[in-house]
């Protein structure tokens, strides 16, 4: 039996373990030392946003927006049903009905052309969900929020380092959320960070996220005591995860480097396939600058696609699909709606297949997973 082929692989630089010896040696545990103060600027810096903070999650950061946002029972908040659940239930612990709109096609991504007929009185956000790391079409969802008076939450937990036009995915919206999940492209174990882009919204993000107090003002020698001021909670992560993460950012360049060089050789190892109309590769659009966070391929049916993931299994080969579609799983039929038919999303939803991918993987497993799946065609 050939050697088990995972479908991902935790990335480690090296330096994880020295950073963390680092912060236990200095004694300082709890959350915002000075590890956490070196991601909040290197995040800072590279994103161009004025104000990141780290989280303990992606979900975390989301659920913050929902705070920041001050979602209330009925409030509408737009997005794609094709989405991993805390895109939704950050809104739904609010009150709020995530409202379901179909997807593109091409990137799988929401679609901006069906999001104004979405729109009602109760409409307060959209959430577009860069996925796989490739861009929403982010010059049109601004457009659109702007003439409705409606503020934009980028779930960019898959876009960690990629660019739409030039701009750090994250930071084009009134507030971002990334992901430093095991399974993501930079990694802390669990982790995340909120991007607060509307300069109006970073004293109450800070707020909410040290319990609803405004103890980091309080740290900053601003105000001489601390105290209640909002509802929040303690969404900020420790010190010893911010030094895994620290080792993780300063190699984040190399990482997305390595990661994009074996997307590319799947890429070009499966165009003769796609030729022969066995299978669709992903699609990037120009004005798109991924991170290779996953590879995925459509097959022709779930019939196909059910085949191609047995004979992956038989080969001993990771591979998975996703993602049940939120407006058909129990929970989005009792919190959510939807607009409109969701035909895209449905159909996606059946058809996909992610290939094991992670940065180092080598072009010999690689060579595996390609062999197993034209064998399969
Ligand atoms: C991974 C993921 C999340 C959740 O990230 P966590 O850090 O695990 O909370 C949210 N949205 C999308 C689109 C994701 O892929």
């Amino acid at each position: 039996m050939n050697e088990r082929i995972p479908f991902n692989r935790p990335y480690m630089t090296g330096k994880e373990l020295y950073y963390i010896a680092q912060a236990h040696f200095d004694g300082a545990l709890a959350g915002d030392g000075a590890f956490t103060k070196r991601c909040h600027a290197w995040l800072e810096k590279y994103t161009g946003t004025k104000k990141v903070l780290l989280t303990h999650s992606c979900t975390a950061a989301l659920e913050m927006t929902a705070l920041l946002l001050d979602i209330q029972p009925g409030d509408e908040i737009i997005m794609p049903s094709y989405t991993f659940v805390s895109t939704a239930n950050a809104f739904a612990l609010r009150g709020g009905t995530p409202v379901f709109v179909d997807i593109r096609e091409d990137t799988l991504n929401l679609d901006e052309t069906r999001i104004e007929a979405a729109i009602t009185p109760r409409t307060r956000a959209i959430v577009p969900v860069h996925y796989a790391g490739v861009a929403c079409e982010m010059d049109a969802i601004m457009r659109i929020a702007r003439k409705h008076g409606l503020k934009v939450v980028e779930d960019a937990a898959q876009g960690v380092m990629a660019c739409y036009k030039g701009r750090v995915l994250g930071s084009i919206g009134d507030l971002g959320a990334y992901s430093f999940h095991e399974t993501k492209n930079i990694i802390s174990g669990e982790g995340g960070a909120l991007l607060v882009n509307d300069p109006n919204m970073t004293a109450r993000a800070e707020i909410i996220r040290e319990k609803g107090t405004d103890r980091s003002r309080f740290f900053r020698g601003e105000v001489d005591k601390y105290t209640w001021q909002e509802i929040g909670s303690s969404f900020l992560p420790g010190e010893l995860t911010a030094a895994f993460l620290w080792a993780q950012l300063e190699e984040g360049e190399m990482i997305t480097r390595k990661r994009l060089e074996s997307w590319q050789y799947y890429h070009d190892a499966l165009a003769g396939l796609e030729k022969k109309g066995v299978l669709r590769r992903p699609i990037v659009p120009v004005e798109c600058r991924h991170n290779a966070h996953m590879y995925y391929i459509l097959l022709a049916s779930e019939n196909e696609r059910d085949r191609m993931l047995q004979k992956l299994k038989t080969e001993n080969i990771h591979a998975v699909f996703h993602y049940v579609p939120l407006h058909s799983s129990p929970a989005g039929m009792r919190h959510a709606r939807s607009c409109d038919n969701l035909a895209v999303t449905e159909n996606i939803s059946k058809r996909l297949v992610r290939l094991p991918m992670w940065a180092g993987i080598e072009t010999k497993k690689q060579d595996r997973v390609i062999k197993a799946i034209s064998s399969s065609s």
